[in-house]
């Protein structure tokens, strides 16, 4: 026997009225995503402030595990539990219903007949399960109150799995959770999710993706508050080489599977690149690049129906990172720039970048357009009207640069 219900939760704070009907639209149809990825046919629906999805066919016909692995992913869920489903039935038949959960969530073998002479007390074991029962009647035509429910049930089990259980009202080792509505569910682990969002709530940003250990972490914490992310890769052939590309698909492939669909745009960087090395001083070339990098991607925002850029960028982390150089690629961008790392130490960030699965790619060896370019010893404090006037030997090439770069992107559509 196979449980073939999931029960979803989600965090309601800040979703009342008209907005929590759009909340759950988003959530429903990402989680219709995730599980879309997933051996199996799910049927996902909403009742009354709860998500389900009901695994259609027979035991074999999905794996729990991977379903979970992909609900983990589906920003603004707080909890997945697999739960046992039945129809509203008598206090007697939900008991056994409860039995049958327990033996098979816990490993519990049930006692053959009855338990024991009428009176005499099994004392539970060393090792035996703590548990509490708690029933929640939604269904309040349903004819006992819940503290009768919980206390029948809890004798039933008793009774069920003599000296391998015993109740524990404070700390118990299982809450078993019994939900009288429609129908009955019954459930005790409640897998965490990971919080936030449904993507798709908080409109949409342009992720400037590099093949790094920063970016793809940023992305992920935007997508986590709900935004859907498209993203956009500057790459310099025949400096960068296809490897490289190939890595930053991979890193958008792993952020999708939490963000969904993403538009990703590969953006031949390499004569502007050429151009700025050419005419401006070479230790301003980082702060220079980046600068068009903002601007490039804000002209792919635009088309997209972005409202805002998402970048890596840690204060103090390089050169072109410090205060005096976020002031000036900042001031590049007329949309607001999201820089959700900008306080995060880089072990901070190497955490997440673990946690999310997207570190062991970063760390893959190849070059990346902005380290070929680098001057020996950057500006640390660069000045914005210095790098302005620098950016005045550009003036007869850039426009035209700037265009060919945006007009021949590559759009690779990840999913
Ligand atoms: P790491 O510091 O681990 O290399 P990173 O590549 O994110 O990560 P930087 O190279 O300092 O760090 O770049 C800062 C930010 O600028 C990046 O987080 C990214 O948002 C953006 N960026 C840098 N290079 C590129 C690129 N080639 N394509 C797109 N965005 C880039
Ligand atoms: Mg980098």
């Amino acid at each position: 026997m196979v449980f073939k219900t999931f029960l979803l939760k989600y965090g309601e704070i800040g979703i009342k009225g008209k907005n929590r009907g759009q909340f759950e639209d988003a959530l429903v149809t990402q989680v219709r995503h995730a599980l879309s990825k997933v051996e199996g046919e799910y049927e996902v629906s909403k009742e009354q402030g709860r998500i389900y999805v009901n695994v259609q066919g027979d035991d074999n016909s999905f794996d729990p595990d991977e379903a979970v692995e992909a609900l983990q992913k589906v920003f603004g869920l707080v909890g997945i539990c697999q739960v046992l489903k039945a129809p509203v039935a008598d206090p007697d038949v939900i008991a056994e219903d409860a039995v049958r959960y327990m033996a098979k969530t816990y490993g519990l073998a049930p006692a053959q007949g009855s338990a024991g002479a009428p009176g005499e007390e099994i004392l539970p074991d060393a090792d035996a399960l703590s548990f509490k029962v708690h029933t929640r009647r939604a269904n309040k035509q349903y004819p006992m109150s819940s503290m009768e429910v919980d206390a029948l049930v809890g004798e039933k089990l008793l009774g069920a799995f003599p000296g391998k259980l015993k109740v524990d009202v404070h700390h118990p080792d299982v809450m078993l959770h019994i939900e009288i509505r429609e129908e009955v569910y019954i459930y005790s682990k409640i897998i965490p999710g990971p919080g936030g969002m449904p993507v798709g709530t908080n409109g949409r940003a342009q992720l400037l993706l590099s093949g790094g250990i920063d970016s793809p972490v940023a992305g992920w914490m935007i997508a986590k508050r709900g935004v859907a992310l498209d993203a956009t890769y500057f790459h310099a052939p025949p400096y960068t080489s296809e490897r490289a590309k190939q890595k930053v698909v991979d890193l958008a492939k792993l952020v999708a599977r939490y963000s969904g669909p993403i538009r990703l745009h590969v953006i031949n960087f390499t004569d502007i690149q050429l151009a700025i090395y050419e005419k401006c001083p070479h230790d301003e070339l980082t702060i220079i690049m980046r600068r068009y990098m903002m601007k490039i991607a804000e002209a792919m925002a635009k088309k997209d129906g972005s409202m805002g850029l998402i970048t890596g960028e840690s204060i103090g982390q390089v050169a072109s990172q410090t205060i005096q150089s976020l002031v000036c690629t900042d001031e590049a961008a007329t949309m607001p720039v999201f820089r959700p790392l900008i306080g995060f130490d880089k072990q901070d960030i190497i955490d997440l970048s673990l946690k999310i699965d997207t570190y062991d790619t970063s760390i893959q060896p190849f070059e990346d357009c902005c380290t070929i370019f680098v001057a020996k010893h950057p500006v640390t404090k660069p000045r914005l009207d210095i790098i302005q006037k620098s950016e005045e030997r550009l003036a007869d090439v850039i426009d035209e640069l700037m265009e060919q770069a945006v007009n021949s992107a590559e759009t690779i559509r990840i999913s």
